[in-house]
């Protein structure tokens, strides 16, 4: 785990995420359709009839992705900075990661390091979106299985949440392009999901950084500054 970098300051984010959500939505929509369209066409052979099935799921499922990694819990808006208490924010998305690890054998270990409350200003479904993108990547790291370790701790002031993985890590090139809209290296990944996190991050004035180191694994480090009651 050499590599650090600090990403948040990094990057201007794309200012308004909801404008570019219908875009790229549509998209893997207008591909579903056009196969659903070719199925239609007269004298098909299975094999070929296959082939459009499988790349119109592969659209809708790719339109899925984008709107887990964009808008999982996103009310543009409604919400106002709050009191957000980080302990219990991460059990509180527990949950929704069930889908994912459970699929791949994956143990997932939660320490809370300090007995006080961690508490920070900024609104839930930001931050939970956060830690929703950086561990479904972690869990996705680790197809053949692995653990998935969050910890919570205060340092001086700062309240940081550890996410660690045991999988396939990332070299110097590849932590650097991270965030960068539509870098991935997954099969049907959107690339996304990381520049919404940053994005966020930066809103709540908190730092994100990457450890990593290929086949052992990766830390995220995600750092905010401690609020008072
Ligand atoms: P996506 O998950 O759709 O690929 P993200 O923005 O979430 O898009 O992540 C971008 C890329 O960063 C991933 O494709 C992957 O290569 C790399 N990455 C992110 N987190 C991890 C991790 N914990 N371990 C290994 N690689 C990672
Ligand atoms: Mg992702």
């Amino acid at each position: 785990f050499q590599q650090e970098l600090i990403m948040s300051e990094k990057y201007q984010m794309i200012g308004h995420l909801a404008a570019s959500i219908s875009h790229e939505i549509r998209n893997p929509l207008t591909t579903t359709r056009g196969f659903l369209q070719l199925m239609g066409k007269e004298g098909l052979d299975r094999e070929t009839l296959n082939r459009y099935r499988k790349h119109a799921f592969e659209g809708v499922d790719l339109a899925s992705t984008i709107i887990t990694d964009y808008l999982n819990f996103s009310k543009p808006n409604e919400e106002k900075s709050l009191l957000l208490d980080v302990q219990m924010e991460i059990d509180g998305i527990m949950p929704w990661l069930q889908p994912y690890s459970a699929l791949s054998n994956i143990e997932i270990e939660i320490q809370h390091l300090s007995r006080e409350r961690l508490l920070i200003r900024g609104e839930s479904k930001k931050l939970q979106q956060c830690l929703l993108n950086v561990m479904k990547n972690a869990i996705e790291s680790m197809p053949d299985g692995g653990k998935l370790t969050v910890h919570t701790q205060l340092v001086q002031n700062s309240i940081q949440i550890l996410i660690h993985d045991t999988g396939a890590g990332m070299d110097k090139s590849q932590v650097k392009r991270l965030g960068k809209p539509y870098f991935t290296t997954k099969e049907n990944g959107t690339g996304l999901g990381l520049m919404v996190v940053m994005s966020m991050i930066k809103k709540m004035n908190g730092k994100i950084l990457f450890r990593s180191k290929p086949n052992e694994g990766t830390i995220c480090e995600l750092h905010f500054k401690r609020a008072e009651l």
